[in-house]
């Protein structure tokens, strides 16, 4: 039998997909609701009724589900706001701008369009409380909030909006919005202090045929490396034991995640 390497193909289109996808001012969101892959909250409780029928992307809320329980928080943290559609986005942001003004909806409100709410794979985490601030929830920083983000990076999400990263993000710093980007990106980002804007620019550093960011995790030996997207279609030959994920940065190229069983030479 003729055996022929294995070829990931990727589709321009689909730099708009996937658990990396940068989403801010300069990159809208594009992503379509099927690759949102939304399903409803069932394992995990509700915080605040501003939203009706919160959905988030499975593979995020199976891993918040994990999370919080790792944390013993399940009595504890809620959700307060998952996935929004386009026009749940213009009317918060509306809502704020009359209710709040101009410079605290700039503050801690995306534009429509412009908030990754609308990729499924944003979480607004809160305290379970009687009355719950949707905007702003209290998400405190010690006991339980304090385990809940210092476990998040294993499970695969990040502290989106820190202090001191507001001159990148241009959102003020949110205690409480969680993005699920996948172990080991979390992980990573944790480790070299950088937000989702910095990570995807610091990758860019590791392009395909150039030489890849090696790293070891939970005994599986981790290859990164970016590639920028052809105009037609990309093809990139993968090693046919090694598990692969392929992630769009959502403006140029894509982000491709091996893992392998062996050390690889660096190439
Ligand atoms: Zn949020």
């Amino acid at each position: 039998m003729k055996h022929t390497n294995p070829v990931i193909r990727l589709h321009p289109d689909m730099i708009h997909s996937g658990q990396l996808v940068l989403v801010n001012q300069t990159n809208p969101v594009v992503t379509s609701l099927q690759d949102c892959r939304l399903v409803p909250l069932t394992t995990i409780q509700q915080a605040g009724t501003e939203e009706q029928e919160l959905r988030l992307n499975q593979t995020c809320l199976q891993q918040l589900a994990s999370l919080l329980e790792a944390c013993h928080a399940l009595e504890n943290i809620g959700v307060v706001s998952g996935y929004r559609s386009q026009e749940q986005q213009k009317h918060i942001y509306d809502t704020s701008l009359l209710d709040h003004g101009a410079e605290f909806t700039a503050s801690y409100v995306a534009r429509p369009g412009e908030s990754e709410h609308q990729t499924g794979l944003a979480v607004d985490v809160g305290q379970l409380l009687e009355d719950v601030d949707y905007l702003c929830p209290s998400f405190p920083d010690h006991g339980i909030y304090a385990s809940f983000k210092q476990l998040a990076a294993e499970y695969g999400f990040i502290q989106r909006y820190q202090e001191g990263k507001e001159h990148i993000t241009n959102i003020a710093c949110e205690p409480w919005h969680y993005r699920y980007v996948g172990v080991p990106h979390s992980i990573l980002m944790e480790q070299h202090e950088l937000c989702l804007e910095e990570y995807i620019m610091f990758l860019k550093q590791f392009p395909f045929g150039g030489s890849h960011l090696h790293t070891k995790m939970n005994n599986q030996y981790i290859e990164i490396y970016y590639i920028r997207a052809e105009d037609i279609e990309t093809w990139l030959p993968i090693k046919s034991d090694s598990k692969y994920e392929w992630s769009g940065n959502n403006s140029d190229g894509f982000i491709i995640t091996m893992f392998h069983e062996q050390e690889q030479g660096s190439q």
